[in-house]
Order: structure tokens, then C-alpha cells, then sequence
């Protein structure tokens, strides 16, 4: 048996970052930058008003109050996405909308509660001049040009994950396309003689294929593109043509096959047509596990990563080794899911040396986390992991887990936790 750390280190040694491709910007949302990425332009490009109201010279209105307003000439007008044709001398003003480009000349901006607009349209007072009721420095209301982004300036690095604000950032560079670090494609095929598609009716001895669902939603949710290869009965042949189908892939996933009772089905095929890494790991649970590489004819080798079948193992093994595995193929840099401490509220018991895994629903109360086991943890029992919002890690060398002690605790979904 290896630890889990040598197992994640020896699938992660195999794998490789993927190559890049460039792809319309909102397509790109999750993955990883490929390319520096400089600012071509100033953002934002020209000094604009950040209120609506009246374009000016601080000169202009010097000591004008309320009580002494300063009258100035109105001359134009300016909307965001146009540009004022007029100067801004001493004594004049423009009127100006949010966004627009400041006139030349003017270098302040009245916003239109300090000015008698309304008093003026209230009793049909001309337009052509407007009354000012306080005095501003000069740059008031006023963003401007380059005071986000400066031209020329890196903006983003090459490694960047791109989550929505990265993608408004580029939108306002003007970047409709980006250079990332392609998805990888995962092949998903179940194993079992059991095993029956939920699109057939069930018979006597059969269970429905609930593995295909998780492990594909698993792969979608970290990034992955999912392959679903079908079902493939206990039987080498038949694997073996099953797996062939998925051999252009990134990654290929099996669950079930490598428990005691019958494991030399997947084992089989990959002695045949790859080779085995290893096979069990000091977890619990999932300690049944493959590793190994499947040759294409290319000679390339695919990694394929043997899940245990119970429903539990394969979501468990899959967060453990293959989630880290999708996402440095996407150059992601974080490969861990954030942990917690909590305080543990039932009795968990470790009588075999390995590291379990249990699954817990947090809670939050006075500023503290609490875990509480989700129920029965058979690694069959799916409905336990459904009501998981982290794992808590208890490790080999402990023997109990007494209700009350500090626990570390993977987090899954800190929604869940919330809800709670
Ligand atoms: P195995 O690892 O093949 O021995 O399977 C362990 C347990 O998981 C058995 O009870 C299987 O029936 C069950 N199992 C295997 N594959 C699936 C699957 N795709 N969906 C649901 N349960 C499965
Ligand atoms: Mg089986």
C-alpha cells in the first residue's frame, strides 16, 4: 500500500499541461492564460465625467454658493459616445452625461444638484445659461484617462485563471479573442456486469450506472470536458475495445474492476495494452485504485486512472487524484481544495492505518465550524455524499476522533455549508 501523497505524486508526474488554443473571450471563463497580455490603449481612453452635470473651469466658478451662484453660458451638449465639438472657455459650460468625454478647456464637472437646472426649467428660465451653487477643484468628478490601465502595461500574466473579472478586464482592452490552456477531454466509462444504462428498465441483479453521472459532472465542474464511453461488462475483450474508443483522449476513467474480487479485468487490459502504476492506497475510502498509461498506436501514452466502483469511492478517489490531475492539465497552479478546521461532533474510529475520508455537513455557529458526520458512511451509500459539504480528514496515525476535537476539514461546497 502507498500513501496518498506518492499516489497523487506519481499520476501527477505523469501528467502534462495541454496545449494552448485561442477561442472567443466569454468561451475562455475558467481557464488558464496562455499569453502576456498588454494594454494597447489607455483604459479609460480619454478624461471623461463621472457625473451628470456641467462641464467647467475651476476658474469659472470660484466662491460660488448657493447663495451666490455663478450664471455661465451654456454651449453645448455632450452624451456618452459622442464628442464635444466646443471649447470650454472661461464663463461657459457645457452640459454633460456620465461616460462622455470631457470637452477641451473644461476641467471640472458640476454635477447637476449643485446647479439651479431644476429651479430654471421649474420656472421657465432659459437653458442657454446655468447658475452654479458651489465651487470645486479642479479635477472634481473627473476619471481619467489611463487611471485604470495604462498603455503599454503588462495587465495580465500568462498563468492567469480567468474568472469574470479577468474576462471584463479584456473585454475593456478590446481583446474579442484570447490565447488559454486548452480543456482537457476525459474519457468516463463504467464497468459491471451489474451496471445498467438509466435509459433501460430495471431488471432483477442490476443497478442503475449512477458512477457515468457523478464522475462526468465531476470532471464538467473542474473544468474537463467529459467523454461518456458507455458500460463495459466484466469481460477483457470487451473492455478493452471500450477503452480503445476513449484512447484519444486526455485522461481516461474507469470506475469499478479493481476490488479484490474482480480486478483483473481492468488489470488485464492495461497489462495487455499499458502498464500499472500501482493499485492500493492507504485511504479509506478508495483503497482499491489503478494507475497506469494505455498506449495509443501513436505510441503516446494516456493516462487512466482506475476508480473503485461503490459510488462513494469513485467521487472521493476522483476529488483526490483526478481533480488535481484536470486542472494542472489546464495550468492551473492551486491544485488543493481549501481546508478548515472544525470541531468534530460524532465519534469517528480509524482501525486500519489509512486515511479516511469522511464525510461531514458544516456548520457555522458564533464564529466557529462545527462537522457533523452526514450518516451511515458505507461507500455505497451515494445520498451521505450528497449531503457533504467537506471531507474531514482524519489521518492514519489516529486512532479516534472523539466529539469535540479539531478536525481538518476539505471543503466541497461551501454553499451546502451555508444552507445549513
Ligand atoms: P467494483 O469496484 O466493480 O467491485 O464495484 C463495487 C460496487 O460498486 C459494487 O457494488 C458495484 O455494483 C458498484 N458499482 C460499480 N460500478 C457502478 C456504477 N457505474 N454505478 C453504480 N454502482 C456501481
Ligand atoms: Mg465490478
Amino acid at each position: 500500500m502507498i500513501s496518498v501523497e506518492e499516489a497523487l505524486g506519481k499520476i501527477l508526474d505523469f501528467i502534462d499541461i495541454l496545449e494552448e488554443e485561442e477561442k472567443p473571450l466569454l468561451d475562455c471563463l475558467g481557464q488558464v492564460l496562455a499569453e502576456d497580455v498588454y494594454a494597447p490603449f489607455d483604459v479609460p481612453p480619454q478624461d471623461n465625467s463621472a457625473m451628470d452635470g456641467y462641464a467647467v473651469r475651476a476658474g469659472s466658478i470660484e466662491g460660488a454658493s448657493y447663495e451666490h451662484s455663478k450664471v455661465l453660458r451654456v454651449i453645448g451638449e455632450v452624451a456618452a459616445g459622442t464628442v464635444a465639438k466646443v471649447k470650454v472657455e472661461p464663463g461657459t459650460s457645457v452640459r454633460i452625461m456620465t461616460g462622455a468625454p470631457l470637452p477641451q478647456g473644461a476641467d471640472v464637472v458640476v454635477p447637476f444638484e449643485a446647479t439651479d437646472e431644476v429651479d430654471r426649467k421649474r420656472f421657465s428660465l432659459s437653458e442657454a445659461e446655468i447658475g452654479i451653487c458651489c465651487s470645486l477643484p479642479e479635477g472634481s468628478n473627473i476619471r481619467r484617462g489611463g487611471e485604470d490601465i495604462v498603455e503599454g502595461e503588462l495587465v495580465m500574466k500568462q498563468g492567469r485563471l480567468l474568472g469574470p473579472t479577468e474576462l471584463g478586464v479584456l473585454a475593456s482592452l478590446g481583446k474579442g479573442k484570447v490565447r488559454v490552456i486548452r480543456r482537457p477531454v476525459v474519457g468516463v466509462l463504467a464497468t459491471g456486469d451489474e451496471v445498467l444504462d438509466i435509459n433501460q428498465p430495471l431488471l432483477p441483479g442490476k443497478i442503475y450506472n449512477s458512477n457515468t453521472y457523478s464522475l462526468a459532472a465531476q470532471v464538467l465542474s473542474f473544468g474537463g470536458i467529459p467523454r461518456l464511453l458507455g458500460i463495459a461488462p466484466d469481460n477483457v475483450g470487451q473492455l478493452s475495445v471500450a477503452l480503445r474508443r476513449g484512447l484519444d483522449c486526455d485522461m481516461l476513467i474507469t470506475s469499478g474492476g479493481v476490488s479484490l474480487g474482480d480486478y483483473d479485468v481492468v488489470k488485464q487490459v492495461l497489462a495487455a495494452e499499458g502498464d500499472i502504476s500501482f493499485w492500493t492506497v492507504r485511504m479509506k475510502p478508495g483503497k482499491p485504485l489503478a494507475f497506469g498509461t494505455f498506449k495509443r498506436n501513436s505510441g503516446k501514452r494516456v493516462p487512466h486512472l482506475g476508480l473503485p466502483g461503490n459510488p462513494v469511492s469513485s467521487m472521493i478517489t476522483f476529488e483526490v487524484f483526478a481533480r488535481p490531475a484536470i486542472l494542472k492539465m489546464m495550468g492551473k497552479r492551486n491544485l488543493t481544495r481549501p481546508t478548515i478546521t472544525a470541531t468534530m461532533e460524532d465519534l469517528i474510529e480509524n482501525n486500519d492505518g489509512r486515511r479516511i475520508f469522511a464525510r461531514v455537513l458544516i456548520s457555522s455557529r458564533e464564529g466557529s465550524y462545527f462537522a457533523s458526520l452526514t450518516g451511515p458512511q458505507g461507500s455505497g451509500i451515494l445520498t451521505s455524499m450528497a449531503k457533504a459539504s467537506g471531507l474531514a480528514i482524519i489521518p492514519e496515525t489516529t486512532k479516534e476522533v472523539k466529539p469535540g476535537t479539531t478536525v481538518e476539514v476539505m471543503m466541497l461546497d461551501w454553499d451546502k455549508a451555508q444552507d445549513s
